[in-house]
């Protein structure tokens, strides 16, 4: 019996919301008394056995050239194989990108109960009971998971991520890997921005902001203070800015350390996405704006008379 850990890799490459899941997995498995293992899917270029000070003490390595590329359908056919050989009794996922593609086909596949966006430890006081996020963030719903085998995916920036000591041992797994139904043709890559699903910090503009040509100085902040950018959907859909940036209900839902948002009003819809944000700033000119009643910090003013100022202090602090 174990809790099996999938450590999502970008480019070999372990992303930072697998350790996340890897801290989450190992807290859960020391609860249930039972081992925390890893998995990794391809080969890495990252030193895997230093996992280990997340808590796995096992990482399952299954080596193919065409793992190299992630291929939800592949990569589920062979978790599938892993998890009876490996005897695992829970597989934790991130609730990033990867894992709402992997986690339900494994569902389906492995006739498990799914729980997706846990937002904390399972109660196994009585039974095994998750809490959730549900309705973009605005509610939590309590999941009782009754299948043998249960699978959680954990929604990013939900659990700490401490690192103790430790080192893995990195155990090849022999999977059958068929041929890929999907084949990578070319990886276009936007290069040079720190991607905004993995930023800790994210600087996003609105409407208010009057026209592209305006977003220098949202650049220049996240530049500065190596954050991504975002920004709302009608910004997108004027094309002021590309449509892989929009935040919000209908676009990519974000967890950052710190948001800041910039001449966005604060609809509904657009809180759904960034609600989960630690840290809430807020820049708008009007004070009745919506955002400011999600915002844990506000600046009542006009974006072009505040944004040169914060970036003119932020530059004397990092030349400090
Ligand atoms: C089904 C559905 C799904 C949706 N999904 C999304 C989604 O995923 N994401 C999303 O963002 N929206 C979404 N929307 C749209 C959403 O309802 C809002 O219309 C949108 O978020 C508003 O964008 P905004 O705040 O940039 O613009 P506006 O509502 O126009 O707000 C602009 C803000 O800028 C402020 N401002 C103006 N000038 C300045 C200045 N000089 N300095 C400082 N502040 C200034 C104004 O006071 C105002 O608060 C969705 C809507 C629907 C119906």
């Amino acid at each position: 019996m174990s809790v099996l850990i999938f450590i999502d890799q970008a480019e070999g490459h372990v992303k930072k919301s697998s350790l996340e899941a890897l801290c989450y997995g190992s807290a859960l498995a020391k609860q249930m008394g039972i081992p925390a293992e890893g998995i990794v899917l391809g080969s890495s270029k990252d030193d895997l056995a230093a996992l280990g000070v997340y808590g796995v003490t096992t990482i399952h390595q299954v080596q193919n050239d065409s793992l190299n590329h992630f291929d939800a359908q592949l990569y589920t056919r062979v978790i599938a194989q892993v998890v009876p050989a490996t005897g695992a009794k829970v597989i934790v996922f991130s609730n990033n990108t990867d894992g709402k593609a992997i986690a339900p086909r494994l569902s389906a596949r492995l006739q498990a109960g799914l729980a997706a966006g846990a937002v904390a430890l399972p109660d196994t006081s009585a039974g095994f009971v998750v809490k959730k996020n549900v309705f973009s963030g605005k509610a939590f719903a309590k999941i009782a998971l009754n299948t043998d085998v249960k699978i959680i995916s954990v929604s990013p920036n939900a659990y700490q991520t401490i690192a103790g000591t430790g080192t893995a041992a990195i155990v090849p797994f022999n999977a059958t890997v068929d041929t890929p139904k999907i084949k990578v043709t070319a990886i276009n890559k936007v290069s040079g921005e720190v991607p905004l699903s993995e930023a800790e910090i994210v600087v996003s503009g609105g409407r208010g902001l009057k026209g592209p040509e305006n977003w220098g100085m949202i650049e220049e902040l996240a530049k500065l203070l190596h954050a991504a950018t975002a920004c709302s959907r009608p910004v997108a859909d004027i094309h002021w800015r590309p449509h892989h940036e929009h935040v919000g209900q209908t676009g990519l839902a974000i967890a950052p350390n710190l948001y800041i948002a910039i001449g966005i009003s604060g609809a509904i819809q657009h809180l759904a996405g960034v609600n989960r944000s630690k840290v809430i700033v807020v820049i708008n000119k009007d004070p009745e704006a919506p955002f400011f009643k999600a915002a844990d910090y506000g600046i009542v003013g006009d974006a072009f008379e505040v944004m040169p100022k914060i970036i003119e202090a932020v530059r004397k602090l990092k030349n400090a």
